[in-house]
């Protein structure tokens, strides 16, 4: 079984990302980048498969300017075996677009199971994996927490509103990761120095015949207000007088 992961170079999720003072975006000057988390839950659970000798080989994808090579050798650390940069320069490619991409890279490099994040962490999007099932024709399972393969097909868990959901898929499928399905697992020295050697190839949206250009304008980038300092309040009289008088919040 031949497994695609997606994995997107993101701010690193304990940095404290500013906006850019004129708003027009995140200011990502100097600011350590990573896999996107759920990527990275993604990467790991396709080295699982192929630890279980379900899965032959896993490859690592990446949309981003040449700088996401960084991600991919992660993954690769991590142990996928190779990666495919579709390099889109400096242009920021929107959910549509990577899902485009890697539908056209899906017909020159069958696989039988696809693994995205649920969500990118810098545009909370949450679009990708559904918009590629959609366009590939073939079924999803989203937010999974547990994901057990058998000849019939993949069974995922997924984390639903209220409790757990069990559905079954046929395979090839796309499958979008959730928090709980798995704990990454640090990359090892070694296994840093072997994914220095491991192959990366490039393609360009071009050459796959997608068109990148936005559809979308961000009109405005801002920080969230800032927290006002808390009061100590001396009884639940006052706490409740403030509640109703101040905030405004009960009657
Ligand atoms: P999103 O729909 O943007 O929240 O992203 C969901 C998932 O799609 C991510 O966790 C990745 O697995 C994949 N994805 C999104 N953008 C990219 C990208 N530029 N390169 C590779 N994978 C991506």
């Amino acid at each position: 079984m031949k497994v695609m992961v997606a994995v997107k170079r993101v701010a690193d999720a304990y940095v404290k990302v500013r906006a850019k003072s004129d708003g027009s975006g995140p200011d990502l000057g100097n600011v350590k980048m990573s896999i996107n988390p759920f990527c990275e839950i993604g990467v790991e659970e396709a080295v699982r498969l192929k630890e279980r000798g379900v899965a032959e080989e896993i490859i690592a994808v990446s949309v981003g300017s040449t700088a996401s090579q960084e991600q991919l050798r992660a993954a690769l650390a991590l142990g996928a075996d190779r990666g495919i940069l579709i390099n889109s320069g400096e242009q920021v490619v929107e959910p549509l677009g990577v899902a485009r991409l890697l539908h056209r890279l899906l017909e020159r490099e069958p696989c039988d199971l696809v693994l995205l994040g649920k969500q990118s962490i810098d545009g909370d999007n949450n679009q990708v994996g559904q918009m590629l099932a959609a366009l590939w024709g073939r079924p999803q399972g989203t937010f999974a927490s547990e994901l057990s393969i058998d000849e019939s097909g993949v069974q995922v868990t997924r984390e639903v509103d209220g409790g757990l959901q069990t559905v079954a898929l046929r395979l090839p499928a796309v499958v979008t990761t959730d928090l709980r399905l798995n704990e990454p697992r640090y990359a090892s020295l070694p296994n840093i120095m072997k994914a220095k050697r491991k192959e990366i190839v490039e393609h360009s949206p071009d050459e796959l015949g997608v068109d990148i250009s936005a559809q979308m304008e961000v009109l405005k980038v801002e920080p969230p207000p800032q927290r006002q300092a808390g009061v100590r309040v001396e009884s639940v009289d006052e706490l409740v007088d403030k509640l109703r008088n101040e905030a405004k919040v009960i009657t």
